[in-house]
């Protein structure tokens, strides 16, 4: 029988496909579908008798690749409601989820490992104990006895292949793919849980399994990893999967291996630094149920999961989790989503929650866990603010931070400066006539790398070389105005000529394996001074670091972002984080002109509760979320008035009672890559009021003259407002 598919197509159309079909094919499978021209890879939405396309018109299906949904019937759920929650293309959201090599109607690729294995033949051979053989074969067979070995990890075991070559000729070995479940690894033991760990993993545990969301407060150090592990240990041994999603920069080779020790399982890896294939094995031993864990940055939540168990958000606060371009979700969000209609727990873990979730355990939405403690001897870093006001600086630096630097490193320990802008300085000006390079595209100053000789625009890529002169009046007077990273290195190696020095930042960390093999220098009580931007902040066990020096604090005081305090409290706190993790007393220095901000008392007496309680009130008295709902609309445009006309009218169309419309105002960058930039702001009261308006609304901006000419999107709940 003839029916109809609704089908979700990669192209960059808010509508859905209908296409002819014979028999039944369920929501989530792909078919391979003709577009114009083309052959594409769609996702079916759904399956119905009658299209409102003429049936002459409809074209057939090519082929249906798969029998069973790759994308499950929860998943997609969830993700149906995610596209009309952010407002985003279903076809492209049911796309996204998909690894890249899947979008493809080749076969799927086999998600098991290639693996070794004693025959029975073999098994007897090893038994017969007796029996005269080389020492290599041996070797094979003894490390094969307790079960398959992945090859890698048996040619590794091994250090030469011969004895195997042996072992395969004498039929004694086979080749097999097995599920990364089936391998059963030694596991390290676990330290014992200390009374607050052990309270926080059984509250979680004792939650039957069903729906409930924590949030999982603990100090930097205070041992939440230890917390996962043991609810994840208690989710495998009910014969269940767990997801954990960790910042980019945290799921390093020391994290992945932590992981699989600790638990004695293959760790399914999912993040950027994989190429196609691993991406959608992995992807696939996770749909397949086959990985019972799966460990990955923001896009690992929308991994199929069969046996769900539980699911961990680590460093919950982190920006990471917003995808900043195309379909806009966070991570987090739809993370208790997905818990919920998994029907699992799931922890939301920091050292420095985000005021969304703290406000929703106000609300007993969630329910609070706390680690107060550092696990082991480790103590609290000291923070202190170094006054800059009326003192001599040398390159940035306070006499009385070189000191700190110079007596830490006399200790023959380990000193961290933070400073988040990359580069030599952000800007170069000319001293005899003021004039500073300025990128021609976005009206912003250019970095000046000066190991490079260029000059760069981090906004939109712009770059040219360095010149000798001033373009205005040719004096020769060009000065750095300000410090990146780059610079404070050099003024370090002055001060310090002997001192080792390791500078960690986006451009000393070009490709995945730079970043790893750097990672794993640092924490060596070798590399004496570390200087980095917030890379450094987060993840890293250094056990030498004692003291962290913070330059730049004021830009965080007084952006215009109404979540730069939020972030520079996070910011600092996990930078101190850093310091003082093993044995040794840490300490944190702040500089800034405004030791007397009233935000940095707060945090400086009472620690990010106290700073976060503060800035919770603030944000209700003012509006703001997590009290308010919001949602961006970004427009830009090749000339101003087409973007002011389209925005007014965005504007003026937002007659909602529930919604207060802002606009056109400007945007925080106003130029970039030479486009002009606007933006309309829909505040709420509530989410339910927020998602009534928003369709509608959208609707009518699509409909508006003009609106072809240039490009917008919508973000809600939007994390910046740039
Ligand atoms: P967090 O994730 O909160 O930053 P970790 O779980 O990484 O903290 O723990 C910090 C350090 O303390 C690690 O070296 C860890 O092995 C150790 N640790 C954690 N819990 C315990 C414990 N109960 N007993 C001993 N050491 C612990
Ligand atoms: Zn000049
Ligand atoms: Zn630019």
């Amino acid at each position: 029988m003839t029916s109809i598919l609704r089908v979700a197509l990669p192209v960059p159309l808010n509508s859905l496909f209908d296409y002819r079909v014979d028999g039944e094919v369920a929501a989530g499978c792909r078919v391979l579908v003709p577009f114009g021209k083309r052959e594409v890879v769609g996702v079916v939405v759904s399956q119905s008798a009658t299209s409102t396309v003429d049936h002459d018109r409809l074209k057939a299906v090519v082929r249906v690749l798969d029998e069973t949904p790759l994308l499950n019937a929860e998943l997609m759920t969830t993700l149906r409601w995610a596209a009309r929650y952010y407002q985003h293309p279903l076809g492209d959201v049911l796309q996204g989820a998909l690894p890249v090599a899947l979008r493809s109607p080749r076969d799927l690729p086999d998600s098991g490992i290639a693996a070794l294995r004693l025959t029975p033949l073999g098994e007897a051979a090893h038994r017969d104990a007796a029996r005269r053989r080389a020492k290599r074969i041996d070797a094979v067979l003894e490390a094969l006895a307790a079960g398959p070995l992945p090859s890698v990890e048996l040619a590794k075991a091994l250090g030469s292949n011969a004895g195997l070559r042996g072992a395969l000729a004498h039929g004694w070995v086979e080749r097999v793919r097995i599920a990364a479940s089936a391998i059963g690894r030694e596991t390290i033991p676990a330290p014992r849980l200390n009374d607050e760990q052990r309270v926080a993993a059984d509250a979680v545990i004792s939650a039957g399994g069903g729906f409930a969301p924590f949030l999982l407060d603990g100090v930097t150090g205070s041992g939440k990893t230890e917390v996962y592990l043991d609810i994840i240990r208690d989710c495998l041994a009910r014969g269940r999967q767990a997801l954990v999603l960790v910042p980019e920069i945290a799921l390093t080779p020391q994290a992945l291996r932590r992981f699989r020790e600790r638990l004695g399982v293959e760790i399914a890896a999912l993040h950027s630094g994989l190429g196609d294939t691993e991406r959608s094995m992995a992807w696939l031993a996770a749909a397949r149920g086959e990985a019972s864990v799966v460990l990955g940055t923001r896009s690992a939540i929308f991994v199929p999961l069969p046996r769900p168990g539980v699911i961990v958000i680590d460093e919950e606060h982190d920006a990471s989790y917003k995808q900043q371009e195309g379909f806009r979700y966070h991570a987090r969000d739809l993370a208790v989503m997905r818990a919920k209609a998994l029907d699992v727990p799931i922890v939301l873990g920091s050292a420095t929650p985000s005021l969304e979730s703290l406000a929703n355990v106000a609300a007993d939405r969630y329910r609070l866990l706390r680690l107060t403690q550092r696990a082991g001897l480790a103590q609290p870093p000291a923070l202190r603010v170094v006054d800059l006001r009326s003192q001599r600086l040398q390159e940035g630096f306070a006499a009385a931070t070189l000191e700190a630097i110079g007596a830490c490193i006399a200790r023959g320990e380990q000193a961290l400066v933070f400073r988040n802008r990359r580069g030599y300085s952000p800007v170069l000006m000319c001293h005899d006539c003021a004039w500073s390079a300025q990128c021609p595209h976005c009206e912003r100053a250019l970095t000046w790398h000066r190991r490079e000789a260029r000059l760069r625009c981090h906004h939109c890529g712009f770059e040219q070389r360095v010149p000798r002169a001033c373009p205005t009046c040719a004096g020769l007077a060009l000065h750095p105005v300000g410090e990146g990273t780059e610079r404070i290195e050099d003024a370090l190696r002055a001060q310090f000529p002997d001192v080792p020095i390791v500078r960690v930042d986006r451009d000393t960390t070009r490709g995945r394996r730079a970043r790893d093999a750097l990672f794993d220098r640092l924490p060596d009580a070798g590399a004496r001074i570390l200087v980095g931007t917030q890379m450094l902040a987060k993840g890293h066990d250094l056990p030498h670091l004692t003291l962290v020096v913070v330059i730049g604090v004021d830009e965080g005081l007084y952006s215009v972002d109404f979540r730069a305090s939020e972030r520079l409290g996070q910011l600092v706190v996990q930078v101190a984080g850093r310091a003082g993790r093993a044995e040794r007393p840490g300490s944190v220095l702040l500089q800034t002109h405004d030791p007397t901000h009233p935000l940095l008392s707060v945090l400086l007496n009472g620690g990010y509760r106290a700073l976060s309680a503060q800035l919770l009130k603030d944000r209700r008295a003012a509006s703001l979320p997590p009290y308010a709902q919001f949602a961006l609309l970004r427009a830009e445009a090749p000339e101003q008035a087409a973007l002011t006309a389209f925005l007014t009218a965005a504007t003026q169309s937002a007659s909602d009672p529930a919604i207060v419309a802002h606009g056109p105002l400007a945007a925080p960058m106003p130029r970039r890559a030479g486009a002009f930039r606007g933006q309309v702001l829909i505040e709420c009261g509530d989410r339910t009021a927020m998602q009534s308006f928003l369709p509608g609304w959208l609707d009518t901006v699509r409909a508006l003259p003009g609106e072809r000419r240039l490009r917008w999107s919508i973000d809600v709940d939007p994390v910046d407002l740039y």
